[in-house]
C-alpha cells in the first residue's frame, strides 16, 4: 500500500515492537499480505536508540521491510508501566521522566521529543503523544486527561511542522489521538478540539472495550462524527474480528492489536471452520487431525501443514509451532481486512 492510500483501504497492522513481528521474518510477514505494521517507540528508545537506527538508515532499512511502518508515541506503554509502579517514573505536565530498568538511564518523554523519536527512527504515520489513563476514569481524570491531550497534540503538530516542515516536507503522516473515556460530551469535544488543528489521521484512545468486554460503539461513533471525513481513522487496539467489522461498519478503517500474533504463539488460531471462528489448536482433539487449521485459508501453514503437526509443534514448543501459527493467524486477518472493502467499502 502507497502512503497515499493509508486509511483510505483498510489496513491491519501486526505488531512489530522492537523490529520484528515475533518468530516471522520479514519476507514470511511479506507473504501473509501484511501491508504494514506496528512499531514501539519506547522499546526501540532504550535499545538499540533512536540514533543508532537512523545511523543504520531507519527501521525499514534495518528490518528489510519495504511496507508501511506506524509508530506509537510511546506514551501509552511507558504511562501503563509508571501507573502500575512496574517502573520507576512520574507523568507530569511536559509528558514523562522515567529510568530505563535495562541500564538505569533516566529518559524523558515529551511531546516534542516523541515526534524527534519517531522521525529519527523512520516511520511513515506519527503519533502525537496523549494523556493516556487507567480504565473507568471519573469526569475530572476524563476532563484533565482530555486537556493535556490536546495540549501535548497542538505541540506535536507545532513541532513536527516547525522542526521538520509537517506533512509536506517529510511526507509523513501525523495522527492524534482522541481520549474522552467513556464521556461521550468529553470525546465530542477533544475530536472537535484536535479537528481544529487539521491533523491527517484520528485515533480513538483509551478503552475499547468496556468491563464487560463490549465494544464502546457510542464513544467510537462520536469520534467519526466530529473528525474530518476526509482524514483517517484509526481503532487502535481493537482486533477480535467482530469487534472490527463493527469498527468497519461506522468508519474505521485503520486496526491493530497485538492479540493475532499473542494469540498464535498460545495455540489461539482463527478458523472460519470453527463456530465462533476460535480454533484451540492446544486442545487434544487436534492431535490427530489431519486436515489444515482452515479449510478456506491460502497461508503456508494451511498449505503445507495439518492441525496435528501445528498442534505438536506448539505442545513441545518447538519455535516452528510459533511461526506456523503466526502465519496463519496473520493471513486470517489479512482475509479478513481484503473481506471488509467488499461489504463496507
Ligand atoms: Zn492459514
Amino acid at each position: 500500500m502507497k502512503l497515499e492510500d493509508f486509511g483510505k483501504k483498510y489496513i491491519f497492522l501486526p505488531d512489530a515492537t522492537r523490529g520484528a513481528v515475533r518468530f516471522l521474518t520479514s519476507q514470511q510477514l511479506k507473504e501473509t499480505g501484511t501491508e504494514g505494521i506496528v512499531t514501539n517507540t519506547l522499546h526501540l528508545l532504550m535499545s538499540p536508540g533512536p540514533d543508532r537506527i537512523q545511523e543504520l538508515g531507519g527501521i525499514k532499512k534495518f528490518m528489510n521491510w519495504n511496507g508501511l511502518v506506524l509508530t506509537d508515541s510511546g506514551g501509552f506503554q511507558v504511562f501503563s508501566l509508571i501507573h502500575s509502579k512496574k517502573w520507576i517514573g512520574k507523568v507530569h505536565e511536559n509528558g514523562a521522566t522515567f529510568k530505563s530498568p535495562l541500564t538505569g538511564d533516566v529518559y524523558e518523554l515529551t511531546p516534542e521529543s516523541s515526534i524527534d523519536i519517531q522521525i529519527k527512527l523512520g516511520s511513515d504515520i506519527l503519533v502525537t503523544l496523549d494523556d493516556c489513563r487507567k480504565a473507568n476514569l471519573t469526569r475530572k481524570e476524563a476532563e484533565e486527561s482530555v486537556e493535556r491531550t490536546v495540549r501535548w497534540a497542538k505541540r506535536c503538530k507545532e513541532h513536527f511542522e516547525k522542526e521538520y516542515g509537517g506533512t509536506k516536507e517529510t511526507g509523513k503522516l501525523l495522527s492524534c489521538v482522541v481520549q474522552g473515556a467513556n464521556y461521550l460530551d468529553l470525546r465530542k469535544e477533544c475530536a472537535q478540539e484536535l479537528s481544529k488543528m487539521n491533523f491527517d489521521g484520528y485515533n480513538f484512545g483509551g478503552y475499547v472495550v468496556d468491563d464487560k468486554g463490549k465494544l464502546v460503539l457510542g464513544e467510537m461513533k462520536a469520534v467519526i462524527e466530529n473528525t474530518p471525513k476526509d482524514k483517517f481513522k484509526y481503532a487502535m487496539g481493537v482486533g477480535k474480528p467482530d469487534d472490527m467489522r463493527k469498527a468497519a461498519e461506522i468508519g474505521y478503517k485503520v486496526f491493530d492489536t497485538v492479540l493475532v500474533t499473542r494469540n498464535a504463539r498460545h495455540g489461539t488460531l482463527y478458523s472460519s471452520d470453527i463456530e465462533g471462528e476460535v480454533l484451540r489448536i492446544r486442545n487434544s482433539e487436534y492431535s490427530n487431525d489431519e486436515k489444515p487449521i482452515d479449510s478456506k485459508c491460502d497461508c503456508y501453514t494451511c498449505k503445507n501443514h495439518s492441525r496435528a503437526y501445528v498442534h505438536q509443534m506448539l505442545k513441545v514448543g518447538e519455535a516452528t509451532g510459533m511461526t506456523l501459527a503466526t502465519i496463519h493467524n496473520l493471513r486470517y486477518y489479512q482475509r479478513l481486512i481484503e473481506g471488509l472493502s467488499q461489504i463496507y467499502p
